[in-house]
């Protein structure tokens, strides 16, 4: 599932290269992937509009329309957005399709049929639809004072919380691992009995992943691919998730996986001891 460097990589290569053109219609091959609004019909809203900006909150993806409305996409399992030409032939699971004034199409596939699409009138149905999502963990804002406030008193264990969408934006399986690996903790620490030199290194661990999760153009462990359709080069670079049975990058220790909240975890047992 794409997180926030996957959709971040994705928002810049729009960036550079959507925002200007026009939108001149919506085909849609599966409707079942439009989320919002039921009617009017989602071409008939976004036609003739200039794409103002690409931006990015948590792990939606959102384009201002020059005319107040933004297009709003979540990829969750299996989608991708790929920018073509037209006349590129028509790949599988293909769920709509976006053409734009330049020639280019933006095209969503999807095989799972998760992701979803939608359209909000202005800024503020958009801050209502996200209105549950946490802090952006990259954000100036967001600081090592602000991530303290959010910990304190928190009774669960670290590694469901970093998935808690409603505690912090963006963060999935694979860089919650990681930021755990980095910050030498285990998964089931209690997040509130954390030393401030712990919480520190969390801080640090979550926006190092990020960081170099971005950098590296995404983690492309099977579905996820930029918007031109190319994987990314993380997944050469992770220090832990999904390489249980492999030493550990730091210690040397076989790394191993176990499920925490039902999700697939992976660690090292000495640098990440569990509590006694
Ligand atoms: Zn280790």
């Amino acid at each position: 599932m794409p997180e926030l460097p996957e959709i971040e990589t994705i928002r810049r290569d729009l960036e550079q290269q959507v925002v200007g053109d026009t939108i001149t219609g919506i085909e849609l091959l599966w409707p079942g992937a439009v989320a919002f609004p039921e009617v009017p019909p989602l071409g008939d809203l976004v036609a003739g509009q200039r794409i103002a900006a690409a931006r990015r909150r948590g792990k939606y993806l959102i384009l201002d329309l020059a005319g107040g409305g933004r297009l709003v996409l979540h990829l969750r399992m299996t989608g991708r957005l790929h920018l073509v030409e037209r006349g590129v032939p028509r790949g599988p699971h293909l769920r709509a399709i976006c053409f734009l004034a330049s020639g280019r199409e933006l095209r969503f596939m999807d095989q799972r049929r998760f992701g979803r699409l939608g359209w909000v009138p202005d800024e503020a149905a958009l801050a209502g639809l996200l209105c549950d999502l946490g802090p952006e963990p990259l954000a100036a804002g967001f600081t090592l004072e602000v991530f303290r406030q959010r910990l304190a008193g928190r009774r669960g264990a670290l590694k469901p919380l970093l998935l808690n969408q409603q505690f912090l934006a963006g963060l999935g399986n694979i860089y919650a691992d990681e930021a755990l690996f980095r910050a030498r903790l285990p998964p089931l620490r209690t997040a509130g009995s954390l030393s401030p030199e712990e919480q520190a290194r969390l801080y640090a661990g979550i926006r190092a992943a990020l960081e170099q999760g971005i950098r590296n153009r995404g983690t492309t462990l099977r579905d996820y691919q930029d918007a031109w359709g190319a994987r990314g080069l993380n997944q050469e670079q992770l220090l832990v998730f999904r390489r249980d049975g492999r030493p550990c990058p730091v210690c040397g220790r076989l790394i191993v996986r176990l499920r925490v909240g039902g999700r697939s975890t992976h660690l090292c047992p000495r640098c990440q001891p569990l509590p006694a």
